[in-house]
């Protein structure tokens, strides 16, 4: 069984076909996923769909790009992690690449994630792009390391993998690995050790080779590890197991 550690059933690409969704994740042998809130108005929905289906799990936070939508407090996350089958805390984290500067606001509600997580003991799932200075400085400022997580649809160095995977998070690969252009990044994961390594598909978004461009779904999750085996020069059951069993570490979930 895969696990897709991080995908988006509320966007409206997926969730106008959840039942095929999960019909495909079944036949793929995608036994689990967990859904990624990004704004709150968004959480019921999520949550309803965990609720009704045993494969799915949720988390709770606003998105570092979500603007014009309800900022969340740390009292009102926490509130929101208490539901069942509610895992995690995000997405959250900082992104330089779609907004400008200043976007003190956008570090503001990172520090609130990441308080909320701490609080709840729940782990972060954090997305980091074009900011993978500041988003290390304030994990550590905040003590993100407390709560633990996962740096979401990785694409930093080795450097920046191994200052998380220090402070115990886990490192999530996308579909992102599988492009051509993406030699750098794939260096990056055959580098690190196996049992903290994730994988996901962000859907509906970065649909892997060979279906690119394509709207993506959790039972693609398989050729992320395909290509995890590949780089590791094991075997995708390897990665199977190995992926799962980290999903369920970081998740706190062992008993699940
Ligand atoms: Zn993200
Ligand atoms: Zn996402």
């Amino acid at each position: 069984m895969f696990v897709d550690s991080h995908c988006h059933l509320a966007f409206p690409e997926l969730a106008g076909d959840i039942d095929g969704v999960l019909a495909r994740m079944a036949a793929a042998r995608v036994g689990r996923a967990l859904s990624v809130c990004t704004r709150l108005d968004e959480f019921e929905g999520i949550h309803t769909l965990a609720a009704r289906d045993e494969r799915i799990f949720a988390s709770v936070g606003v998105h570092p790009d979500a603007t014009g939508t309800e900022e969340p407090t740390v009292e009102r996350l926490v509130a929101l992690a208490a539901r069942p089958r509610v895992i995690a805390i995000g997405e959250t984290g900082l992104d330089y690449y779609r907004l400008p500067e200043p976007l003190e606001w956008q570090r503001d509600r990172f520090r609130v994630h990441i308080r909320a997580a701490r609080e709840a003991g729940k782990p972060l799932i954090i997305h980091t792009r074009s900011a993978s200075a500041d988003t290390l400085r304030i994990m550590r400022e905040e003590r993100a390391g407390e709560a633990g997580g996962v740096m979401h649809c990785f694409t930093e160095s080795l450097e920046v993998a191994q200052a998380a995977i220090d402070m115990g998070f886990f490192i999530s690969f996308s579909g992102i690995v599988t492009f051509k252009n993406a030699r750098e990044l794939q260096a990056v994961a055959r580098a690190l050790p196996l049992d903290r390594l994730l994988i996901e598909t962000d859907a509906p978004y970065l649909a892997p080779v060979p279906f690119r461009g394509r709207i993506n779904e959790p039972a693609l999750v398989l050729y992320v590890a395909h290509k995890l085996a590949e780089l590791h020069e094991t075997s995708v059951e390897t990665i199977e197991a190995r992926t799962n069993d980290s999903f369920m570490r970081c998740f706190n979930r062992l008993s699940a």
